[in-house]
């Protein structure tokens, strides 16, 4: 019997990149084996030596074609089995092995907005919706557009095994949230980017566009996150941790190094308004959805559990941000609590 392998990476388009995807039939008794693509028209290669390698990562079960056919997630190489420069998983692995005593998780919410043509789903012709207010975590036809495909993306991200663990509406119409964790740095970030192809797949088949712009409308008009929480093993045990996090991300230098890697067009989205920070001003606080960082209230009630990085742009590369985030944290973690 043969099964389908629907292999998926990241291509080198910049400043954002894209999902590619290809086909291949294989035998049941094969385990999955590196493949390769022209990486001359993905922004990955030159056209004289244009071969690219993709190593299967991870991989789960395909909820688009069911059976027994696969999502196959891919780390792209060179010729010579080296990291292509577009590879930011392969910068991710030594981070996450180096702290993996430390336990990180995360969970990342991922904001989206989906667009017929030229607008957002709910945006009448030539003119705006009623002002945000009604549309966040809203019900009935009014308020709600494209939960057909919401749903469907649900189902299928749990036919796969992903660790999604909620969705929700968001402030303005045709904007919604799906999240991903609490799991491990490559973990987290790996299921995002397959939850990611499926949204784009699932929408894809309603004729419907998925935009993870960090400023899909200008104006009056929410932009789209991808709050980042962050917890480790004394973290989730204590409180002192929590703050030393808090800290160590608004070390010096600390908060460019992050934003500059938060997803490009972080200025547009990070203004100080629509329950954000702005973007050059590093601040941390209970509760406070006007912060870069938030330390939510059971939290604080609790005196242990999580932190949330508001500033990641929904266009993140997840790989990026976790990387970062583990780095800078969990160093400082080692530096206050270890001898
Ligand atoms: P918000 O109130 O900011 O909208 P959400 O409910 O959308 O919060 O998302 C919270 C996220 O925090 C979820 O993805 C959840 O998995 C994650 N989370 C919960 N506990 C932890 C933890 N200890 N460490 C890391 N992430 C966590
Ligand atoms: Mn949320
Ligand atoms: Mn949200
Ligand atoms: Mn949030």
């Amino acid at each position: 019997m043969s099964y389908r392998a629907e292999y998926i990476w990241i291509d080198g388009t910049t400043p954002t990149a894209r999902l590619r995807s290809k086909t291949r039939i294989l035998s049941d008794w094969d385990k999955l084996p590196l493949w390769g693509f022209d990486g001359s028209s993905t922004g990955q290669a030159e056209g004289h030596a244009s071969d690219r390698v993709l190593q299967p990562v991870f991989s789960c079960p395909d909820p688009i074609r069911g059976g027994d056919n696969l999502l196959v997630l891919c780390e792209v190489l060179n010729t010579d089995m080296t990291p292509h420069e577009s590879n930011s998983r392969a910068r991710l692995s030594p981070v996450a092995g180096q702290f993996a005593e430390q336990e990180p998780l995360f969970g990342i919410e991922q904001e989206y907005t989906l667009f017929k043509g030229a607008r957002p789903l709910g945006f009448p012709e030539g003119g705006y919706p009623a002002p945000q207010g009604g549309y966040y975590c809203g019900v009935g036809a009014e308020e709600i557009f494209g939960r057909e495909i919401v749903e469907k993306h649900l189902e299928h991200c749990l036919a796969a095994g992903l660790g999604i663990s909620g969705i929700n509406a968001e402030v303005m119409p045709g904007q919604w949230e799906f999240q991903v964790g609490p799991l491990s740095p490559l973990d987290v970030a790996d299921q995002l980017w397959i939850a990611r192809w499926l949204l784009h797949r699932t929408a894809e088949q309603f004729g419907v566009r998925v935009s993870l712009d960090a400023k899909p409308v200008s104006g009056d008009w929410n932009g789209a996150g991808a709050h980042t929480n962050f917890s480790t093993k004394a973290m989730r045990e204590g409180y002192d941790p929590i703050i030393t996090a808090c800290e160590a991300l608004g070390a010096e230098g600390k908060p460019l190094e992050h934003v500059s890697s938060y997803g490009v067009g972080i200025e547009n989205r990070l203004t100080g308004l629509h329950e954000t920070a702005p973007w050059d001003e590093y601040s941390y606080g209970v509760s406070d959805r006007g912060a870069s960082v938030r330390i939510p209230w059971q939290v604080e009630i609790d005196k242990k559990g999580y932190i949330e990085d508001r500033r990641p742009n929904a266009n993140v590369d997840p790989y990026e941000v976790t990387r970062l985030i583990t780095d800078t944290c969990c160093a400082a973690l080692e530096r206050a609590f270890q001898a």
